[in-house]
C-alpha cells in the first residue's frame, strides 16, 4: 500500500483495549471516563479478520498496544490468531510490564516476537506519582520478559522536564546493566493528558547533549527502528534511541496506521481522520469491501500531524490508540 505522498504503509498498530491498570498523567488522566463498552470491542476472531484484510494488502508488521494490552482477557488468543496469518513477519507488543510477571512466557509461546516496555522513572515514589503504578511489579515484569527470552527489549521513557529528566543518566546505567535498549520520547499533546504533556515538554536535544557530556554517541541502525534515531553508547552493547515527534517530526517516513479497539482505522496519530472498519465488519462487509475501504483510507492519509500548530487539538486520550 502506498499513500498519495509515496509512503509505503506496511505497519499496523492494533489497540486491543482502551483500558489500563495505570494512569500515566500525560496519557490517561484519572478523570477520564469515556471508555468503549465491552460489546464494542472487536472479538479475537473479528480482529483477526480485520488484520487479515491488512496483511492481504501487504502489512507485515503488527504491534499490539492499548491501553494496557495485558488487561485484555483474550490477549493470548489474539496473539495466536494474528501470528497464524500469512504475511506476518513481526508481531510486537507495547506494555507497561505490570502483568508480564504472569504472562511473559505465554506471550512468547503464542508468537510475540518483540517487546517495548514503558518505564518513566527508577524511583518508586516518582513512578507512583507519574503512572499510579507499582515500580517493583514493573521491575519483576522486566525480569520475567528477559527470562522468557525476549530480545531486544526496548524501554520507552517519556522525558518530562522537572518530573523525570534528571533520571536520564540513571536510566542509561539501568539499561546497560540489564542488556536493554533505551528510547527517549518527547511528550505529545494528545487527549486530556495533553496539556500536562505540553507543560513538561522537553526537546530531546537536551537529553542527547547530557549523554554526550558523558559518553561517545555513534549513530547506528536498529531493526524496526521506525522513527527513532539510534546511537551506540561508547563501545558497549547499549543502543539509545530518540523519538522526536515535536522537535523534529518524522511524518515524511511514516509507514503505519492504527486500529482502535472497536475497529476504527485511524490514519494519523495526530489527526481525526478515520474509517469505521469494525462497523462495516459487523454490518456484513466482505473481505474485499474491507480492503477497498482500507485502500480508500490510505489514499487520504494526512501528510503530517499538527502538534505544533494545534497542540491539544486531539481529544481522544493516547490510551485509545496506543501511541
Ligand atoms: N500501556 C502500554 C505502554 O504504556 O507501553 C501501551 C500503550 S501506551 C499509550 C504506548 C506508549 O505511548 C508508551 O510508551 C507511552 O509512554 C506513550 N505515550 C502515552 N501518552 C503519551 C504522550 N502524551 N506523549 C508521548 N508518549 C506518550
Ligand atoms: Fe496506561 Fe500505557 Fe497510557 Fe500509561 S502510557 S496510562 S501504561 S496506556
Amino acid at each position: 500500500m502506498q499513500d498519495q505522498f509515496g509512503r509505503r504503509i506496511h505497519y499496523l498498530r492494533v489497540s486491543v483495549t482502551d483500558r489500563c491498570d495505570f494512569r500515566c498523567t500525560y496519557c490517561l488522566p484519572r478523570s477520564h471516563r469515556d471508555f468503549e463498552t465491552p460489546d464494542a470491542w472487536l472479538k479475537p476472531q473479528e480482529l483477526a479478520r480485520v488484520v487479515a484484510a491488512f496483511t492481504g494488502l501487504g502489512v507485515n508488521h503488527v504491534r499490539l498496544t492499548g491501553g494496557e494490552p495485558l488487561v485484555r482477557p483474550e490477549l493470548t488468543e489474539i496473539v495466536q490468531r494474528i501470528n497464524e496469518l500469512p504475511g506476518i513477519e513481526d508481531l510486537s507488543l507495547s506494555t507497561n510490564a505490570s502483568r508480564l510477571g504472569t504472562f511473559a512466557r505465554d506471550l512468547k509461546a503464542a508468537g510475540v516476537t518483540r517487546l517495548n516496555i514503558s518505564l518513566d522513572s527508577l524511583d518508586a515514589a516518582t513512578f507512583k506519582q507519574l503512572t499510579g503504578g507499582d515500580l517493583a511489579r514493573v521491575m519483576a515484569g522486566i525480569d520475567a520478559a528477559r527470562d522468557a527470552g525476549f530480545a531486544p527489549i526496548k524501554i520507552n521513557m517519556v522525558a518530562m522536564r522537572g518530573l523525570n529528566d534528571h533520571e536520564a543518566n540513571a536510566m542509561v546505567d539501568f539499561c546497560l546493566s540489564k542488556g536493554l535498549t533505551l528510547r527517549f520520547i518527547e511528550a505529545m499533546p494528545v487527549g486530556a493528558g495533553g496539556q500536562r504533556a505540553q507543560d513538561h515538554y522537553m526537546p530531546l536535544a537536551e537529553i542527547e547533549q547530557r549523554l554526550r557530556d558523558r559518553f561517545t554517541l555513534t549513530p547506528t541502525a536498529m531493526h524496526g527502528s521506525g522513527p527513532a534515531r539510534y546511537f551506540q553508547i561508547d563501545d558497549s552493547e547499549l543502543r539509545v534511541g530518540f523519538i522526536t515527534p515535536q522537535s523534529q517530526h518524522f511524518c515524511d517516513t511514516c509507514n503505519r496506521v492504527r486500529l482502535s479497539v472497536n475497529g476504527d482505522l485511524y490514519l494519523c496519530l495526530g489527526q481525526e481522520n478515520k474509517v469505521a472498519l469494525g462497523e462495516m465488519l459487523r454490518g456484513g462487509a466482505s473481505d474485499s469491501e474491507l480492503q477497498a475501504a482500507i485502500l480508500a483510507g490510505i489514499a487520504r492519509k494526512p501528510q503530517r500531524h499538527d502538534f505544533l500548530d494545534a497542540p491539544t487539538a486531539i481529544l481522544r486520550p493516547m490510551s485509545a490508540l496506543g501511541g
